[in-house]
C-alpha cells in the first residue's frame, strides 16, 4: 500500500477524551475515529489491523474443530423472553420495534444459536458440534470508556459447543482452553486465565482471560507462587488460625443516633475514647436466600474492614424485605439472638478473630460493644463470605495473595444445561432413544478490544509496536528525499514492487513532499514491526537500512539481497 494513496491522517495530539494510551495511539495513528460515544469507525489501516486479529483467531478456532457461521444481529425478542434475559439484561439491551414485532440488537448469541441447533441436531450421533461467529455486537453501556475497551458497538468472536454429556462438554472446553492459550501467545499477550464468577452468563466452571493493566476494570487476586488466581469477586482466602482468645468485655448498648455506617460508628466511639478501627467492627449484612423454598433471611458476618461476597442464590435485602422482617433494623443489625427470629447466621472464618466486637444492637440508633462469639452470638455456618484483600493467605498454599487491576481479553464458560433447559426443543435423542438436553459451553473473545489490549502493553514513547502476528503490514518502507532524488524514488519503487511480488505486506511511504523527520515519526507512531529506509547515502553503497521497531536495533541489508532475506 502506497502511503500517498492511503486514507490516513496521523495526529500530533490525542483527543481530549482519550484517557487510555491505546485509545490515544490508535486515534493518533489514524486507525480509528470516533463516531459517537462508544462507537468507532475503523479506517483502512485499522481495518487491516482488525482483520489480522480476526484471521489469527479464525485459524485457531478452525484448528480446534469449530465451524464458522454468521448469525443474525437483529434478533426477535421471543428467545430472549424464553431465557428470561430480556429482563435480566434489560440495562444493556438495544431494543427496537420493526414490522411484525419487537427486536433486540444482539449483545451475545446464546439464545439464537441454541434455537438454531435445536432445529438442526436430532441425535447423539450429530454431537459434539462447536459453532463460532466473528461479528458486531451491541451493548447500551452506561459509561463507554477507554476507546475500544468499553464500547457500545464491538466485534466479538463467540463459540458455542454442544455435547451429549458432561464429559463431552469438558472435552470441548479443554479444546477451547488450549486454543485460547495459542491465540493469546500469538498476540504476544501475557494472559492469565482466572477463575471467575459467571455473572449473567450462567453455568458453573469458567475462566476469564485477564491481562494486567492499570486501567483494568476488574480486580484479580493471585498467588505469587502461581497456584491460584481468581476474579476478586469470586476469590476466597485460605484458613487463618487465631491462637488467642479475646479479652472478655461486658456487652453494653450505646446510643449512636444517625450513625448507620461503619466509618461513622468508628468515629463516634473513637471520639468517646475507645481504641477502635473498622476491623474491630462486626459488619452484619441481611441477605435473602432465594434458593430456599421459603426465601429465608440470612445475616452474613464479616469484619468491618471487609465487604460481603454475596453467596450464590442470595441477594441483599431491599426496603420491602426490611419491612417484612421488622426485627432487622437497617444499619443497626447485630448478630445476637437472630436464630430466635428464624434468621440463619453465616460468618467468614475471620470472625473467629480474638475480638470483642462493636456491632449493631438490633435496635434503631444503637450499637453494642463487647459482643463475644459463643457468649453473645452463635454462627450456623462458617463460609468464606468476606472479600479478599492483599496479604490474605492463598487458599491452596497459604502464601500472601496479591491484588491487581486487569482487563478481560476473553472468557470461557461451561454452561451445562443453563440454556438448553430454557429453550424449547434444545434436546437430542440418546443411544436409548431418550430425549436429553444439550451440554453447552460458550467461549468469547473481544476481537475489537484485542488491538487496544495489545496496544496497552505494546507501545513506547514514540508510538505503537505491533507484534508480527497482528501488524497491519510487516514492513514499513520509507524513501527519503523522494521528491528531490529520482534515483532514490526509483530504487524504493523497485524494492516495494519486488517485496509485494514476493508476498511481503508493505506500507510504502512514497510521499514526495514529506520530510525524513515526518516519515520517521509516522513510522514509529504506526508501529509496523520492521522499517526499511532507502536514502541517497545508503543507495550509493548499495544498501538499505533496517530498523526493528520493538528493539530499535538497526542494521544494513545489501539492496540486492533485501527481497530474498525478507520474503516469507
Ligand atoms: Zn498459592
Amino acid at each position: 500500500m502506497r502511503f500517498s494513496r492511503l486514507l490516513l491522517r496521523t495526529l500530533r495530539d490525542a483527543p481530549a477524551d482519550a484517557e487510555a494510551v491505546s485509545h490515544q495511539l490508535l486515534v493518533r495513528g489514524g486507525y480509528i475515529r470516533r463516531h459517537a460515544s462508544g462507537i468507532y469507525t475503523w479506517l483502512p489501516l485499522g481495518r487491516r489491523l482488525l482483520r489480522q486479529v480476526e484471521t489469527l483467531i479464525r485459524e485457531e478456532m478452525d484448528r480446534a474443530g469449530a465451524q464458522e457461521l454468521l448469525l443474525p444481529v437483529l434478533q426477535s425478542v421471543e428467545p430472549w423472553e424464553a431465557t428470561g434475559r430480556l429482563s435480566t439484561m434489560e440495562d444493556i439491551l438495544f431494543r427496537l420495534e420493526g414490522r411484525g414485532g419487537d427486536f433486540v440488537l444482539g449483545p451475545t448469541h446464546e439464545e439464537i444459536v441454541t434455537t438454531l441447533v435445536a432445529g438442526e441436531v436430532e441425535s447423539y450421533r450429530d454431537l459434539p458440534v462447536n459453532l463460532y461467529q466473528i461479528q458486531l455486537k451491541y451493548r447500551d453501556e452506561a459509561r463507554p470508556r477507554f476507546g475500544l475497551l468499553r464500547g457500545r458497538e464491538f466485534v466479538m468472536k463467540d463459540a458455542y459447543s454442544f455435547d451429549a454429556s458432561p464429559a463431552g462438554m469438558q472435552e470441548s472446553y479443554r479444546l477451547m482452553y488450549d486454543a485460547y492459550e495459542r491465540i493469546f501467545e500469538r498476540c504476544e499477550l501475557a494472559v492469565l486465565p482466572v477463575e471467575a464468577d459467571a455473572g449473567a452468563i450462567g453455568g458453573e466452571i469458567n475462566h476469564e482471560w485477564m491481562v494486567d493493566s492499570p486501567i483494568g476494570e476488574d480486580l484479580i487476586v493471585r498467588c505469587p507462587k502461581g497456584d491460584y488466581s481468581a476474579n476478586a469477586e469470586a476469590a476466597i482466602a485460605g484458613a487463618r488460625w487465631f491462637d488467642r482468645a479475646p479479652v472478655p468485655e461486658p456487652l453494653v448498648s450505646h446510643h449512636t443516633p444517625d450513625r448507620p455506617g461503619i466509618d461513622l460508628v468508628v468515629e463516634h466511639f473513637r471520639a468517646a475514647g475507645r481504641d477502635l478501627a473498622a476491623a474491630g467492627m462486626l459488619k452484619c449484612i441481611a441477605l435473602l436466600d432465594e434458593s430456599s423454598t421459603s426465601a429465608e433471611p440470612v445475616v452474613a458476618l464479616v469484619p468491618g474492614d471487609r465487604e460481603v461476597r454475596v453467596p450464590k442464590g442470595h441477594r441483599p435485602f431491599d426496603d420491602a424485605d426490611f419491612a417484612r422482617f421488622p426485627f432487622l433494623h437497617k444499619g443497626y443489625i447485630g448478630p445476637m439472638g437472630l436464630q430466635a427470629h428464624g434468621v440463619r447466621v453465616i460468618a467468614d472464618p475471620l470472625v473467629k478473630a480474638p475480638v470483642a466486637w462493636v456491632t449493631g444492637a438490633n435496635e434503631p440508633d444503637h450499637h453494642v460493644t463487647g459482643a463475644m462469639l459463643g457468649r453473645d452470638f452463635t454462627v450456623d455456618a462458617w463460609q468464606p463470605v468476606a472479600t479478599v484483600v492483599a496479604g490474605d493467605p492463598c487458599p491452596r498454599c497459604g502464601t500472601a495473595l496479591e491484588i491487581g487491576r486487569a482487563v478481560e481479553a476473553g472468557h470461557t464458560f461451561q454452561l451445562g444445561l443453563t440454556y438448553s433447559l430454557k429453550i424449547p426443543g434444545a434436546t437430542f435423542l440418546d443411544e436409548d432413544g431418550n430425549e436429553q438436553p444439550f451440554w453447552m459451553g460458550c467461549y468469547g473473545i473481544g476481537v475489537s478490544r484485542l488491538p487496544a489490549i495489545i496496544a496497552e502493553t505494546h507501545h513506547d514513547g514514540a508510538g505503537l509496536v505491533w507484534p508480527k502476528a497482528v501488524a497491519p503490514f510487516e514492513v514499513h518502507l520509507l524513501s527519503l528525499a523522494a521528491g528531490r532524488s529520482p534515483e532514490v524514488t526509483a530504487a524504493a519503487d523497485d524494492l516495494y514492487a519486488s517485496l509485494v511480488a514476493a508476498g511481503v505486506s508493505v506500507l510504502y511511504d512514497d510521499r514526495p513532499d514529506a520530510s525524513p523527520g515526518v516519515k520517521f515519526a509516522d513510522a514509529d507512531l504506526l508501529g509496523m514491526p520492521m522499517q526499511l529506509v532507502v536514502g541517497a547515502k545508503g543507495l550509493a553503497r548499495g544498501v538499505v537500512e533496517r530498523k526493528d521497531r520493538a528493539t530499535g536495533e538497526r542494521d544494513e541489508l545489501p539492496l540486492v539481497d533485501a527481497v530474498v532475506s525478507l520474503a516469507p
